[in-house]
């Protein structure tokens, strides 16, 4: 017996890393167990910020469909497809950007920030796409009267307004939408190699996909103490990123790496050995799963195919109920 419905989505906007692993999908594999899951590629929201060049989407969606099912998400208790595959998502958000004021969409914290940050980087984001992104996703959630929906803190104003979107729906036409309720996912910042947030745009990231050998080569550029020049200078480790990660892949030598830090007992580039080896055995069954997967893209899209059929089926019939409550049969 579940729990109740989840709807949850990720951008295919290139190589996922382990920021994305520890930050979203680990939290999604305990959900299936206990939550009726809709987990959706939301390509369509890719484009609201990458519309100028599409053509990388079909990799970006296939490597991604490989990372969630390698991470642990299985096809059997979810229902894992591609939001473009599903064309109710953009009839409802046409429907309810209908009657969404448009001061909704300028006050969301998110849009401002997010405008200057991709206007700085040269791209022409003043769109009627991007300003209407939080619409879509309120499309997204309530399509499948999703009544849970894991988020991060900076995402709850996004979630309020899917809130406000379906109250306004429903005195409109009717009790058709379930308000959906906010499921916070602890954060976990995961640092990058240069100790800020793991972010592609900062290019800092570690490829969650990666091969053994890569692993162990961005792990020999992460930043240590920078006081600590000589192997003869004692170090700190609570201002080291290797010792950051060791506190996620080496629980039980903690103390014992701490100490040695400390008492200069152990070179960084021994350090960042030890946690390499740790970081590689621990990534060793997603890694073999991912392997496996790549020599079956057929079977992936497959995957996909037949999500996208169970998710039609749930959305098509909300659909119906639209259709008639707003006079479109
Ligand atoms: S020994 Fe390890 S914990 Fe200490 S500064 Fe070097 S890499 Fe960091």
């Amino acid at each position: 017996m579940k729990k109740g419905r989840i709807f949850s989505g990720m951008q295919p906007s290139g190589r996922f890393h382990l920021g994305n692993y520890l930050g979203a999908l680990d939290n999604w594999v305990k959900l299936q167990n206990e939550y009726e899951c809709y987990f959706s590629i939301v390509d369509l929201h890719a484009l609201t910020s990458s519309y100028e060049d599409p053509s990388k989407l079909p990799t970006n969606i296939m490597e991604m469909a490989m990372d969630w099912l390698s991470g642990g998400i299985d096809p059997e208790k979810n229902v894992i497809f591609v939001q473009s595959h599903v064309k109710e998502h953009a009839e409802l958000h046409l429907l309810l950007s209908m009657m969404t004021p448009l001061g909704w969409l300028e006050r969301v914290p998110t849009y401002k920030d997010k405008l200057q940050q991709l206007g700085q980087q040269g791209k022409e984001i003043n769109t009627y796409g991007f300003l209407g992104y939080p619409v879509l996703m309120a499309g997204d959630i309530l399509l499948y009267k999703a009544n849970l929906v894991p988020v991060g803190e900076d995402q709850i104003p996004h979630l309020e307004l899917t809130r406000e979107i379906a109250r306004r729906f429903n005195n409109f036409y009717g009790d058709i939408f379930v308000e959906p309720q906010a499921s916070l996912t602890e954060a976990k910042v995961l640092p990058g190699i240069d100790g800020r947030k793991m972010s592609k745009s900062y290019g800092n990231e570690i490829p969650f996909a990666a091969h053994p050998d890569e692993m162990r080569a961005r792990i020999r550029l992460m930043i240590t103490d920078p006081q600590r020049i000589k192997k003869t200078d004692p170090g700190d480790p609570e201002v080291c990123t290797v010792y950051t990660f060791h506190k996620m892949y080496s629980q039980a030598e903690l103390p014992e790496i701490a100490a040695q830090c400390r008492n200069a007992s152990i070179g960084c580039v021994d350090c960042k050995k030890r946690l390499a080896e740790k970081m590689v055995t621990s990534m060793a069954d997603i890694h073999a799963r991912r392997q496996e997967l790549e020599k079956k893209p057929a079977m992936v899209r497959e995957i996909l195919a037949d999500g996208a059929e169970r998710a039609r089926k749930v959305a098509g019939q909300t659909m119906q109920e639209i259709h008639q409550a707003m006079y479109l049969r």
